[in-house]
């Protein structure tokens, strides 16, 4: 193995050690004292690794190693910002792993053709502001869906003061757009937060692509009446329409496959009494997938099972979309190597999609982009119960180093 073990569980173990939560796991809000503790500790090690280190204009900390006559930053990196009470890996390792591999490379004086760059990336998760992948969208030049005035967290501090307290002007941020070529691959070491790779025994995912996220907000409206004096027959119970469909949702899920998935995560029934039938259910349904068509395939048949409840139950039904993100690809060039690169390195591996996002999503408009996950135990994260095994974390690290050099050289 060609990375330093030892130093990079020092490197996570300390950073994570300064955000410890009382309540349990980590908590490193996004432009909170902790993140600002955790960023001044990167830097430093961005620093000892010999990088040259600079913010951009979204809050990005920037470690470049400049070698090689050719333009176009081979880079890696993630997020150190977590949710509350995370766990110790989400993001921080993509981006202690992306400083090692870097490091590495320059003191092992492995000859390069172009210069190389480690990336951690502003706000990724989004748990305090709503929005999420602030810094990756901005270098990607792609504006937050609202305007940034409009994000408060839950104590009432608005994104923008949070920004100019860290020193960044909220109408700069989009400066941070990189400008064409100023890139040329991108790789991103992640946590899997999902149980595949545990359930196949494999050290190592190589993403084929990042599903693509879409929305749904609807709601049935019946007619709230007495529970007792209403006969069955003469009811308009919209939790009895809502029921059918998240019934429906799920069974549309399991018949469309593994890589489809579909979600009723919030039901609000209203008035909400136990003597009362319910006379308005809003819902809303997150949808994904990798391959678009079978997703629009998916939000057809919804909205038609949505459709048939209404007018089994006499209720009617409204909805929209309020989000709709497309499915991106790995490039299959970087995936290929990174298949060479673990068969070299004798790591059992396999191909998977990614469900959540991540910074590689926005990357993936300014270069050719690659992902590696490492396990998640029992499938867990965003969870103070997340957890990856040591040894995974050196395979991904060494694996990431490889593919990194390999693109670079
Ligand atoms: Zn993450």
């Amino acid at each position: 193995m060609f990375i330093n073990k030892e130093r990079l569980r020092r490197r996570i173990d300390a950073i994570n050690e300064a955000s410890r939560d009382p309540q349990g796991g980590y908590t490193r809000l996004a432009f909170s004292e902790q993140d600002r503790e955790a960023r001044r500790m990167v830097e430093e090690l961005m620093r000892e690794a010999g990088l040259e280190v600079e913010h951009d204009a979204a809050g990005n900390i920037i470690g470049s190693y400049k070698c090689g006559d050719l333009a176009g930053y081979v880079a890696a990196g993630s997020h150190i910002d977590t949710v509350r009470n995370g766990g110790p890996f989400d993001g921080l390792l993509g981006s202690i792993a992306a400083i090692e591999a870097l490091q590495c490379a320059r003191e092992q004086r492995v000859p390069l053709k172009h210069p190389l760059r480690a990336i951690v990336f502003a706000d990724e998760e989004g748990a305090r502001f709503g929005s999420g992948l602030i810094g990756s969208k901005s270098i990607a030049g792609i504006p937050l869906p609202q305007p940034l005035d409009s994000y408060v967290d839950r104590d009432g501090v608005h994104l923008v003061d949070a920004l100019k307290n860290f020193g960044i002007a909220p109408e700069k941020v989009l400066n941070a757009a990189a400008p064409k070529d100023t890139y040329s691959a991108f790789l991103e070491l992640h946590i899997e937060q999902s149980a595949v790779l545990e359930q196949r025994q494999k050290q190592i995912g190589i993403v084929s692509g990042i599903k693509g996220v879409y929305w749904i907000r609807g709601s049935f409206t019946g007619e709230a009446n007495h529970a007792g004096g209403t006969p069955m027959n003469m009811r308009h119970d919209a939790l009895a329409a809502a029921s059918k469909l998240v019934t429906e949702i799920y069974r549309i899920g399991c018949e469309l496959g593994n890589e489809f998935v579909a979600t009723v995560g919030v039901l609000k029934i209203t008035p909400g009494g136990i003597n009362t039938i319910p006379g308005h259910v809003e819902y809303t349904v997150d949808v994904r997938d990798l391959d678009m068509a079978r997703r629009s395939e998916g939000i057809r048949q919804i909205l038609k099972a949505a459709e048939e409840a209404a007018a089994f139950y006499h209720v009617s039904h409204e909805h929209s979309c309020i989000k709709d993100e497309a499915s991106c690809n790995m490039d299959s060039s970087v995936m290929k190597i990174l298949e060479e690169v673990c068969r070299d390195n004798k790591t059992n591996y396999m191909i998977l999609p990614s469900g959540p996002f991540h910074d590689t999503l926005p990357m993936a408009s300014l270069c050719k982009t690659g992902m590696i996950f490492v396990p998640s135990i029992g499938g867990i994260s965003h969870s103070p119960r997340e957890n990856t095994n040591w040894d995974d974390i050196y395979q991904g690290t060494e694996i990431l180093y490889r593919a990194l050099i390999r693109l670079a050289q």
